[in-house]
């Protein structure tokens, strides 16, 4: 049986040290807060917001919502983010993605100002990423894989980590964030040749494709420690992630299970970007 890495357990941890960043911000007269940029009224997109403000609620953050509508033009997407740039009163953004319709998600991430932008989708901060720069943020969901592995101490220094799936949100960040630690990282995708063969070898596997259940016990090897990020909804209509949890997790040493595994850290890195930004503002820390 494997060790599940359960996303509550780094939740409880993380949350500590944010409420108590916020409590010192609070002291100095900084109310940390995060703006929503909403187009339209989409089912996921509104869920996600309502368990983010509880989160937020819980640790002493605020919230403000921007929507518009569903005929937004890109001007006025821009017009929002201009408007988030300049309110001193905000101190980080989720724009909702994609933007519906013919909506411009690159126009947009364009134009918000890389200290606000707190899921790394800026030219900035995905740059930093790259260059260990401070400035913006990493994608929200690449730095939860790492706050999973550190909060159970999962070694990453000369290991091998098979990253599946390339995407600028995910696979490309996350790659790097694990080469900055010295992890030894391939990088898999649609077109890699043997995958199972490949992700077999390594010592952790992360799977960000957005198959679901594509991922069965021939891809692993007894001891691995697996991260499941995908969010896939399986036949029945179950949540579910890219690995066939039933069948991989009396193979692996460790692994996260969907849901209750990596996206609920998402959500606690989006609440430790906002702080981040917030002293990053109280300290005249600027971003580009
Ligand atoms: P994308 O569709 O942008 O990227 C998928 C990646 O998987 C691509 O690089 C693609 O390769 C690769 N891929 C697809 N099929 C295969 C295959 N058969 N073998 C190997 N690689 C393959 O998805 P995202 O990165 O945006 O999201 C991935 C998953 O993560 C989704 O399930 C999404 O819902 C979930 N997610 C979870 C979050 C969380 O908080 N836990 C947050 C955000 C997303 P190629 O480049 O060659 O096409």
């Amino acid at each position: 049986m494997a060790k599940q890495l359960l996303g509550k357990t780094v939740v409880v941890q993380m949350k500590e040290g944010i409420v108590a960043r916020v409590e010192a911000l609070r002291a100095q007269g900084v109310e940390p807060t995060l703006a929503f940029l909403r187009v339209g009224n989409r089912p996921d997109d509104l869920s996600y917001q309502r368990s983010a403000t509880k989160r937020a609620e819980g640790r002493g953050i605020a919230t403000r919502e921007f929507v518009l509508p569903e005929t937004a033009t890109d001007a006025e997407v821009e017009e929002a983010l201009r408007a988030i740039n300049q309110d001193p009163g905000v101190h980080g953004c989720l724009m909702f993605r994609p933007l519906p319709g013919a909506l411009s998600d690159e126009r947009a991430a364009a134009v918000l100002a890389s200290e606000k932008d707190l899921d790394g989708i800026t030219a900035s901060s995905l740059a930093a990423v790259f260059t260990d720069h401070e400035q913006g943020f990493p994608p929200c969901t690449a730095q939860a894989c790492l706050e999973m592995l550190d909060a159970y101490q999962v070694p990453l220094q000369g290991r091998h980590v098979v990253v599946v799936g390339r995407s600028l949100v995910i696979g490309k960040p996350v790659s790097l964030m694990l080469l900055r630690r010295n992890a030894t990282v391939t990088m898999a995708h649609s077109r890699t040749q043997d995958l199972a063969a490949l992700t077999r070898q390594a010592d952790v596997v992360v799977c960000a494709t957005g198959r679901a259940k594509a991922f069965g016990p021939e891809y692993f090897a007894p001891g691995q420690t697996v991260l499941d990020v995908g969010i896939n909804f399986d036949e029945q209509g179950n949540l579910c992630g890219d690995v066939d949890f039933d069948q991989v997790e009396p193979v692996v040493g460790a692994i996260t299970p969907v849901p209750g595994g990596i996206g609920s850290v998402t959500t606690e890195c989006l609440m430790d970007h906002v702080v981040t930004a917030a002293e990053r503002a109280a300290h005249g820390e600027g971003g580009r």
